[in-house]
């Protein structure tokens, strides 16, 4: 969310940090403008503290902030620790593109999981998502033909989040608490 010129670059090619996959929502903070960020487009919720949900709406099929001039506190500030790690010298740009190339088709293969279970809900954080058709599976287990097929995806879906949540954690969390703000979602 806010790359140094050096970083950009690598931030153009990933987009995790805003599309859903790393957090569930952007909290806003009192430097900001919450008038022009809902001016620009953003969804804005008032109940509670102001935030608005990730994947986010300014977030480009390009990886470009369309509000970037204008972005929120939280994502001036956000530097991921694999931005980090490049920036400190202790990974090279393309050790770092490889890891994002493999993240993305980690979260790819979540999502395809997720629509072949019926959830093809793109504008839900995929924390989010998973939660849901975890829960509904659990509670209304299915039943007929499908019932074994449905069961063998939703392992296979469990898996797969669990391999990507180690990735980010290995990889992109910068702090472990951030953790706990991707679940929110
Ligand atoms: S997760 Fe890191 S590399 Fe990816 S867009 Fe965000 S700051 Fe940039
Ligand atoms: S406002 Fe821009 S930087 Fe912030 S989450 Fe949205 S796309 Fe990312």
């Amino acid at each position: 969310m806010s790359p140094s010129s050096d970083s950009s670059a690598l931030c153009l090619v990933c987009g995790l940090c805003c599309d859903g996959t790393l957090f569930g929502n952007v909290e806003l903070q009192l430097a900001d403008d919450t008038d022009q960020l809902k001016a620009l487009g953003l969804p804005i919720s008032s109940r509670g503290k102001p935030r608005f949900p990730q994947p986010c709406r300014a977030l480009g099929a390009d990886c470009r902030c369309a509000v970037y001039a204008n972005r929120p506190q939280q994502c001036r500030a956000f530097v991921c620790a694999l931005l980090q790690a490049v920036e400190a010298q202790d990974k090279t740009a393309e050790a770092a593109r490889r890891l994002i190339r493999r993240t993305r088709q980690q979260a790819e293969q979540v999502r395809n999981l997720l629509r072949a279970l019926g959830d093809t809900d793109e504008r839900r954080a995929l924390a989010k998502r998973f939660q849901g058709v975890r829960h509904r599976l659990e509670t209304q287990p299915p039943e007929g033909p499908d019932r074994e097929s449905q069961l063998d995806t939703l392992a296979e879906l469990t898996l797969a989040v669990h391999e990507l949540q180690f990735a980010l954690r290995r990889h992109f969390y910068p702090d472990p608490t951030d953790l706990a703000s991707s679940a929110e979602g």
